[in-house]
């Protein structure tokens, strides 16, 4: 008996859906695709439940007439190409008819449409899986379509789906993408009757500063112009390059896609400009002949692949190098000094510390916290050792002793080794400290005590200046979330419309570094790193999280240095802790080599 087997037609559907739409957010994307092909010049979406409830999309574009309406929703069914030459030569967005086959199998949709010149419009309901009949209706020029019950038939995707905060956040970032790529279209976008983002007809210069608040001195134009592509757009100064791969896209002939290639044409381009580790920030709009790209290699249109890959190394290349060289390449803004610059002057020099990176090549918050770290270095010259190696030994007043005479003198002296690890000589024993781990330790109890309510609030010290940090849309949802726990650890905090004010802070934090670290804080909220906490703190995990990342923000870092007194102070602290040996992360705080282990290493 044959094995073979042809599947009926609903499982044929499911599995072609599947590839198509697969979560709320790549709904989102087909429909808006669709309204910006009907030559839409203003369109809303509207979601319920980060998308799983119900996304809506609102077009002012031409709508659709009743012979079409019947066969929309068909397989394959499209208005965009005809004959296998037209996948040559792509303009359009969607191509391939089936978007709303697709997602009318997997989901109950309405739709409501009119055209251009006729009285009424038209609505049609799709109910699991079966046309209803069109029927007339009062609407304006244009289509709306409704899309509800998500995967009523598919419990397995239904499964996949995460949460309603997690599933928005992918349907907002299809939304600020299709955003990017057309500008000149106004946009609105609703989560649960409130409205999120609301954008003119801009520029796209305006539309960046909009969705990511980018300053607009920190953006370079970038220009290219060769036969067959032309690029447009921004890249960030190298000052303003984020840890995490944010706030870079690439549109190509409007379709905002991922490419491997234009992503390490643009990283090269950078080069040393960047600091390791870090994304160079860019906008960059491609047109290209649409015979010399790809867009059917993905089954979300998400990646093209260019026939000329080499020309389009190159050019990204020599259009960036071309911008970043004679470049005034510090970022805008008062990062690099903060009102009471005079913190920051060599005592005896009195020069200001621009001078220690005129270069640029450093993020920001690097360099605040590598001003600080020069600056402690300065205030602490005397105690360091003649010799610029990282001191092993405490650096004392008086130097008149033999280091072995004054550990002899003073046994609890704690030392420094390669800036990273305290060392402590404990009878019998060597214990080393990691010092990053050490106070993150510290911080990460403190925090969650003063969480628990155990303490009174969190100490706290109030900044003279209140510190404003510009917060794109995102990270402005996340401080919002979270403000209830900052505060109950010592901040205060005032959420404007665009920024965020801060008033007070926990007295762990040193105000001059407050704004990198309380950035790189919420980087990794955003970044939503995955870190298994492995205490049994009595308290919800993503509190602790918060805490967790916050901790580990605030505290010392490697490359740190410390004085004698701030290492004795670290390790009163630590040993006041609950005893935990390992940091939140799981890494080991502290080591201890015994007599033991040293008779093994000299083999006695
Ligand atoms: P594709 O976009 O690949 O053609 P879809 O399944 O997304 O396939 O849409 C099928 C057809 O429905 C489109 O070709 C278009 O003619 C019509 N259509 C879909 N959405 C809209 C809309 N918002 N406005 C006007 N026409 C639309
Ligand atoms: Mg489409």
């Amino acid at each position: 008996m044959s094995k073979i087997k042809i599947l009926p037609q609903n499982v044929v559907q499911k599995i072609a859906a599947g590839e198509v739409v697969d979560r709320p957010a790549s709904i989102v994307k087909e429909l808006i695709e669709n309204a910006i092909d009907a030559g839409s010049f203003s369109i809303k979406v509207v979601l319920e439940k980060g998308g799983i409830g119900k996304i809506q999309v609102i077009d002012n574009g031409s709508g659709i007439n009743k012979e079409d309406l019947e066969v929309i929703f068909a397989r394959h069914a499209t208005s965009k190409i005809s004959s296998e030459d037209d996948l040559l030569q792509i303009t359009s967005l969607g191509f391939r008819g089936e978007a709303l086959y697709s997602i009318a199998a997997v989901s109950q949709v309405k739709i409501e449409t009119r055209v251009k010149g006729s009285e009424k419009g038209l609505s049609l309901e799709i109910k699991e899986g079966m046309k209803e009949k069109v029927k007339t209706v009062g609407c304006p020029v244009g289509t709306n379509i409704m899309v509800s019950d998500l995967f009523f038939n598919v419990p397995a995707r239904q499964k996949f789906l995460k949460s309603e905060s997690t599933e928005l956040k992918y349907c907002r970032e299809i939304f600020m993408a299709q955003a990017l790529a057309h500008p000149e279209i106004r946009f609105e976008l609703w989560h649960n009757q409130s409205k999120l983002l609301q954008l003119p007809s801009q520029k796209l210069k305006e539309r960046i500063n909009s969705l990511y608040e980018i300053e607009e001195n920190d953006l370079l134009a970038v220009t290219f112009d060769h036969q067959y592509l032309k690029i447009s757009g921004f890249v960030g100064k190298p000052g303003i390059a984020r840890t995490r791969r944010i706030k870079q896209q690439l549109i190509v002939n409007q379709r905002p896609v991922e490419n491997k290639l234009v992503y390490s044409a643009v990283k090269q381009s950078f080069g040393s400009y960047l600091p390791e580790g870090s994304y160079p920030l860019f906008f960059l709009n491609f047109q290209i002949r649409p015979d010399l790209i790809d867009v059917n290699m993905h089954p979300r249109k998400e990646e093209v692949k260019f026939a000329v890959s080499d020309l389009v190394f190159r050019s990204v290349q020599q259009a960036i190098t071309a911008v970043l060289k004679n470049q005034d390449l510090i970022p805008a803004g008062k990062v690099y000094l903060k009102k009471e610059s005079s913190v920051w002057q060599f005592p005896d020099q009195g020069k200001t510390v621009t001078n220690f990176h005129s270069q640029g090549k450093i993020t920001p918050r690097q360099s605040q916290a590598a001003l600080h770290f020069n600056a402690s270095l300065m205030m602490e010259k005397k105690q360091l050792p003649e010799n610029d190696a990282a001191p092993i030994f405490p650096p004392k007043e008086e130097n008149k002793v033999f280091p072995w005479e004054e550990m002899k003198e003073n046994k609890d002296s704690i030392f420094q080794v390669a800036l990273t690890y305290l060392v402590e000589i404990k009878n019998e024993e060597l214990v080393l400290y990691d010092q990053h781990a050490l106070h993150e330790r510290v911080l990460l109890e403190k925090f969650i005590n003063q969480y628990l309510e155990k303490q009174q609030k969190g100490e706290q010290q109030n900044l003279l200046f209140p510190e404003e940090i510009k917060l794109n849309f995102e990270e402005q949802e996340i401080v919002k979330k979270e403000k209830e726990t900052l505060e109950k650890v010592g901040f205060e905090l005032e959420i404007k419309e665009k920024e965020l004010l801060i008033k007070a802070i926990p007295t762990v934090l040193k105000p001059e570094e407050l704004r990198a670290r309380f950035l790189d804080f919420v980087d990794s909220l955003i970044s939503n790193e995955e870190i298994e906490i492995k205490d049994s703190y009595q308290i919800d995990s993503r509190t602790r999280r918060t805490l967790t990342f916050l901790a580990c923000r605030c505290a010392i870092k490697a490359g740190d240095y410390l004085t004698e007194n701030e290492r004795q102070n670290l390790l009163v602290q630590f040993r006041k802790t609950e005893e935990r040996y390992t940091c939140p992360h799981g890494r080991p705080v502290v080591v201890k080599i015994g007599r033991k282990e040293l008779e093994k290493m000299f083999m006695r």
